[in-house]
């Protein structure tokens, strides 16, 4: 296998070996762009560099780390040449942030802080940043633009705030040069050579890996979450973005950074489609996909959902030129033929050491 040699700068992706790390780690390599990967496998599986390779052409460099060992995160900015940090490493769900917030608190704000102080100790200046549409406040009309007010429900949500606001603060100090805060909207959908996408191997809590769980015949229905909610079939409606796109997303960050490195400021940036579809719209496209009715059943409502949560996409086409360009029937067709692949992928999972 061949080792990279970039015909642009080196990036960093912290949690590269993730699910939506990996497929940024594939377009940022297609883009041009030197890319290593600092992860520590704690949700991820090794085997996942072996497909990176086998998708990219390339031995992606790894360091086998966490981004709270700050000594680590500089160490590996120096080694490499590092122009610009992704930072997508991190603890992702709201459930667990609830019952267990110190944890949370440590890993992304802890995370974050660590990555900031390496940057600035090695003078690496640019930073793009994994943000989350659960930073807004809930029960806004409309669609969500970057200047609706944040509000997060729940300490996930409040460590993706926070971050943000700290790197705001570095921004102003000189700490870093310029930033970049890209807030998803829901990432769903599979790499199409079926080799990365989202396999949890606890219950998913998020519907489309649940979906597509339940199309492999690994649960007997979707539960559907309320369908009294004030939309046009009654169920909960989002903003789902295909991972590719939202990958391709951070190339167009990180294109942005490259090409107005003098200036000093922190962007929030929507990565969204603009276009809102319900659970029932979800199930129904994921039945089209595998080709036979995914069955389902409509429960109570979540606790805590909100009725609709869809992206005004403006800044990201005006400042990025990025727009989302899958549609929502690709995505479902991807994550199905990902998850009916998963069979191998489990077989050829590794133990990681070290
Ligand atoms: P993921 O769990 O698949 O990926 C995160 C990666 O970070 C994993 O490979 C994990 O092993 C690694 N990691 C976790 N803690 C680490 C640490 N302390 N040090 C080093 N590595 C660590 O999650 P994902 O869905 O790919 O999410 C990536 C980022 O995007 C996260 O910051 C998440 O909060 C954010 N995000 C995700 C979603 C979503 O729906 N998936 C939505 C909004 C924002
Ligand atoms: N949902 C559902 N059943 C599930 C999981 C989710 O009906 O098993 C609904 C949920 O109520 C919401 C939508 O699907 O309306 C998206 O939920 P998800 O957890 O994927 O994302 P988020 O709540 O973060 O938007």
């Amino acid at each position: 296998m061949k080792m990279i040699v970039p015909e642009r700068q080196w990036v960093l992706a912290t949690g590269g070996a993730g699910y939506i790390g990996s497929h940024v780690v594939v377009e940022l390599v297609a883009a041009g762009f030197g890319v290593v990967i600092l992860d520590n496998f704690e949700n991820a599986s090794p085997d996942v560099l072996t497909r990176l390779a086998r998708i990219t052409g390339f031995d992606i460099p790894v360091v086998r780390g966490d981004v709270r060992d700050k000594s680590k995160v500089a160490e590996t900015l120096m080694r490499y040449g590092i122009d610009i940090v992704i930072h997508l490493a991190g603890k992702k769900s709201v459930g667990e942030s609830v019952s267990g917030p110190l944890d949370y608190y440590n890993a992304n704000v802890g995370g974050g802080i660590a990555v900031l102080e390496a940057m600035r100790e090695t003078g690496v200046g640019k930073l793009v940043f994994s943000s989350s549409a659960t930073v807004y406040k809930a029960g806004g009309a409309g669609t969500l633009d970057e200047n609706a007010p944040v509000g997060p429900s729940n300490p996930y949500g409040r460590t993706k705030a926070m971050l943000e606001e700290i790197i705001t603060d570095t921004v102003a100090s000189r700490g870093l040069t310029r930033a970049i805060s890209l807030r998803y909207f829901n990432p769903a959908g599979a790499h199409h050579s079926g080799l990365i996408g989202e396999n949890p191997t606890a219950k998913p809590n998020n519907l489309f890996p649940f979906i597509a769980q339940t199309a492999a015949g690994l649960h007997p229905k979707v539960l559907i979450f309320g369908d009294d909610y004030p939309t046009p079939d009654g169920t909960g409606v989002r903003d789902y973005i295909h991972v590719v796109d939202l990958a391709r997303g951070h190339v167009a960050a990180v294109e942005h950074l490259v090409a107005n490195a003098a200036t000093a400021d922190h962007l929030r940036v929507n990565l969204g489609t603009g276009a809102g579809y319900s659970v029932r719209a979800a199930v129904a496209a994921f039945s089209g996909a595998c080709g036979f009715d995914v069955p389902f059943e409509v429960v109570a409502r979540r606790p805590g959902d909100i009725a609709i949560c869809v992206a005004d996409p403006g800044r990201a086409k005006q400042l990025l030129g990025w727009t989302a360009k899958l549609s929502f029937e690709q995505m479902c067709a991807d994550q199905w033929a990902f998850h009916r692949t998963c069979e191998d992928h489990n077989t050829d999972r590794l133990v990681v050491s070290g």
